[in-house]
């Protein structure tokens, strides 16, 4: 029997929800952590039903961590005076550990409800390319919303870039600091993945898109080959002509999107399915805080994408209106998983879920109609 898979990837901007007006303040407010541990729990409500229903899919979570590593560089910067500074690469690291430990109050959820399966949190690194274009004009949107003289000033005084994300509710534009998001080209601890949901297990992974890390090529010196890591840690053999060279991996200080990361996670479960001669099932289904895309997004002739065929959204995407950083990265992504075997991806609210199914809601994309 064809084996199905559920990937549920969550929003970091669901889970922390950005450009919020504080009555008391009239300032954008942050979600606390009880706000978040909240919002998590009900998400993993919803998810407890969906696998109670579907006992025999597997299932693998993955999230986003745009307001919450912008919380984590934050600190890191305002407590410059007593500690040492963090790079990126580390902040993402630690929102796979508290982010993937809110997520596992999923084992809680499904308790009350007489299931009993595992949900491992797996640190997962992804492989992305230096020279990313994303380093030159950097898209992913991290920490909170500014006005946007606020965030010119920060700009100004922190050296942060900021760029316009959307608006919100209230038709004010919010303003966010933006850092370079590489493509993920390959995931390290795939096989940990896979031997994981074959044993029935749920994991979290590539949490906050992944740890970026990349690839290094050796330099030959001396008859040695040498691999330059950070902080001057260095890796070294001797040097033989035609030797394959070795896998080694170095921190890229850049946040990767976690709708490439969960596309990709997707299509390389798919690839390896089939050398084994199975066939997998899977799909991806993008809990955000919209009902699905639309088209003249925010303008007054707006209108919903609720079902799209694989060319439908590239002839969207390929006219870019899409913005990056926040649904551009959702329709390529989806475009990628489709095209790399994926059945299906839906696009919406975690609330909206059981609606979605029905075509009442969000945006699903399809092969074909
Ligand atoms: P997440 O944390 O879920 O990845 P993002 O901010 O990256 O959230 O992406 C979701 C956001 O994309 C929405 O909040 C919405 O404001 C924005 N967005 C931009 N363009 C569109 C569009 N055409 N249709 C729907 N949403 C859009
Ligand atoms: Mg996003």
């Amino acid at each position: 029997m064809k084996k199905r898979l559920r990937i549920f990837a969550l929003g970091g901007s669901d889970i922390s929800p950005t450009g919020q007006v504080d009555p008391k303040t009239g300032k954008f407010k942050i979600p606390d952590l009880p706000e978040q541990w909240r919002r998590t729990a009900e998400t993993c409500e919803l998810l407890a039903t969906i696998i109670k229903n579907n006992p025999n899919d597997n299932y693998i979570l993955t999230h986003g961590n745009g307001p919450q590593v912008g919380s984590i560089i934050l600190r890191s910067e305002y407590s410059k005076p007593i500690l040492h500074p963090l790079p990126l690469d580390i902040c993402d690291a630690d929102t796979q550990g508290a982010m993937g430990y809110m997520l596992a109050q999923l084992t809680n959820s499904l308790s009350v409800i007489g299931i009993d399966r595992i949900v491992a949190e797996t640190v997962t690194r992804v492989v992305v390319d230096h020279n990313d274009k994303d380093f030159l004009n950097p898209t992913k949107f991290i920490g909170p919303s500014y006005k946007k003289e606020e965030a010119e000033k920060i700009q100004l005084e922190e050296k942060h870039l900021m760029k316009f994300y959307k608006k919100n509710d209230e038709g004010e534009e919010l303003w966010r600091w933006v850092v370079p998001s590489p493509k993920p080209i390959d995931i390290l601890e795939i096989d940990i993945v896979e031997s994981n949901i074959r044993s029935g297990i749920i994991p979290i992974a590539v949490g906050g898109g992944g740890i970026p890390v990349r690839k290094v090529i050796p330099e030959i010196l001396n008859g040695d080959e040498i691999y330059k890591c950070n902080y001057d840690i260095i890796y070294k053999r001797k040097f033989i002509q035609n030797q394959k060279p070795l896998e080694i991996y170095t921190g890229v200080e850049a946040v990767v999107d976690k709708d490439f990361a969960s596309s990709l996670l997707g299509t390389m479960l798919i690839e390896k399915a089939k050398n084994r001669n199975e066939e997998l099932d899977v799909e991806l289904n993008i809990f955000t805080d919209v009902d699905g895309a639309k088209l003249n997004y925010q303008k007054h002739d707006q209108k919903d994408l609720r079902l799209l065929s694989l060319q439908e959204a590239k002839d969207l995407y390929n006219i870019n209106i899409f913005p990056p950083g926040s649904m551009g990265p959702k329709i390529k992504s989806a475009i990628n998983f489709i095209e790399g075997g994926g059945k299906k991806v839906r696009i919406t609210k975690a609330e909206l879920y059981y609606e979605t199914l029905k075509g009442n809601a969000g945006t699903t994309i399809v092969y074909s109609k």
